[in-house]
């Protein structure tokens, strides 16, 4: 007799996985969890198993503990148990929340299985949206944005006519380094990098926010999500992080989506959709706003924004190539190995190195990926060879990079 939406919340001990189920706490008589799965945080996916009343669970990493989930779950392990809770027929709506480049097997899955997929896991996107969006159009798979700007857009566009929208501007709060000099953007420190000003978001996403290498994901993303060729895709700074997001009508006037920050938001949209949302959690009034600033985007201070944006430009398995090279960057750079400054060129080393093909099949991508990351691991290992141990011994050197 239960109507209610069953989901499976895969990276639910994450930031997103987390907001994910404080929803589903709100909202009792909507949904039903019959799926968590984290990378290797078994704690904390046992007490949400227990909290849910979820059996199906799976963990990305064997040595995370298993075996410490407890007797009365199925426990799934690695890869393989993703993609099957992912396309479980129990499931009807999948919430992928995984972190980088292994969300795409997880959206391939779901999408295969023509499940309406809430996406918050960008990458699957960046690396493989001609792949799944194809998929999407075969399977009758629908895509729900999770990302906050692309749920703003996602909801505008419910509201427009055929061939009444001409593009879309995704607005970027700047990130945490928008304010130093460029000179010293190369050397900021780990902590000041996380200190985001108006997101509070998980450690790689923060870091991509200080680079804008996530907003150019988000242009992406943005382009396979709501089918607009990359041109029509414009960024603009917007340091307050109301405006979440605007689409370009045929008449000159733009829509947008305002709000306070806050990741509930267009998490609840997408656990709803197509539904009125259920909660409101912080009336947003406009005498509140105070002034709302835009501006453009420095291509001096985020180099990786543009390295991204040409890879994307160049198409086939060149984004892949990039998003896995940011990816071991800014793990090289969060356990202190590189400069911040390092990101951008592990990055650029990595697609010079790398020969890009046709993005022809999910194979392919991995294939590309896999040896994007072997190459960028090397890279990270050239530099941090050079510069001594990591940003300490860098500091010493006479380093003329990173300005
Ligand atoms: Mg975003």
């Amino acid at each position: 007799m239960s109507s209610r939406k069953r989901i499976a919340v895969l990276g639910s001990t994450g930031s997103i996985g987390r907001s994910v189920l404080s929803v589903v706490e709100s909202n009792p008589d909507v949904f039903e969890v019959v799926g968590l799965s984290a990378l290797r945080n078994a704690e904390l996916l046992a007490a949400q198993a227990k909290q849910f009343g979820v059996v199906k669970v799976a963990i990305g990493e064997e040595a995370a503990g298993s075996s410490s989930l407890g007797a009365d779950l199925e426990i799934g392990v690695g890869e393989e148990a993703l993609v099957e809770l992912a396309s479980d027929p129990d499931v009807d709506l999948v919430v992928n929340a995984l972190v980088g480049t292994a969300g795409l097997p997880v959206t391939a899955a779901s999408v295969g299985a023509g499940k309406r997929l809430a996406i918050a896991n960008k990458e699957s996107l960046v690396m493989a949206g001609e792949l799944v969006t194809s998929l999407a159009g075969r399977t009758g798979s629908e895509l729900i944005p999770v990302d906050s700007e692309h749920s703003s857009i996602f909801r505008c566009l419910r509201g427009t006519a055929h061939g009444e929208v001409t593009g879309v501007v995704l607005t970027a709060s700047g990130g945490p380094l928008r304010d130093l000099p460029v000179g010293e953007v190369g050397s900021a420190t780990v902590e000041a990098v996380l200190s985001h000003p108006t997101w509070d978001m998980g450690r790689k996403i923060t870091v991509d926010s200080a680079t804008l290498a996530n907003k150019a994901m988000e242009v992406v993303e943005a382009m396979w999500l709501f089918d607009l060729p990359l041109e029509l895709i414009d960024v603009v700074v917007h340091r307050e992080s109301i405006v979440h997001s605007l689409v370009r009508l045929c008449d000159g006037s733009l829509l947008a989506h305002l709000g306070s920050p806050d990741m509930r938001v267009p998490i609840q949209y997408a656990l709803f959709y197509p539904d009125a949302p259920g909660t409101s959690f912080n009336e947003f009034r406009p005498a509140d706003m105070g002034t709302l600033n835009f501006g453009p985007v420095e291509a001096e201070r985020y180099p990786c924004f543009g390295l991204i944006l040409a890879s994307a430009r160049e198409g086939g398995t060149a984004p892949t190539i990039a998003t896995t090279a940011d990816e071991v960057a800014v793990g090289a750079f969060l356990e202190g190995r590189i400069r911040f400054g390092d990101i951008a060129t592990v990055i650029a080393r990595t697609l010079d190195a790398e020969g890009t093909g046709p993005a022809e099949n999910l194979a392919a991508i991995f294939e590309a990926e896999r040896s994007a990351r072997t190459t960028a691991v090397e890279i990270v290992d050239d530099i941090v060879g050079r510069t001594g141990h990591g940003p300490a011994g860098a500091a010493l050197t006479n380093n003329h990079s990173g300005v």
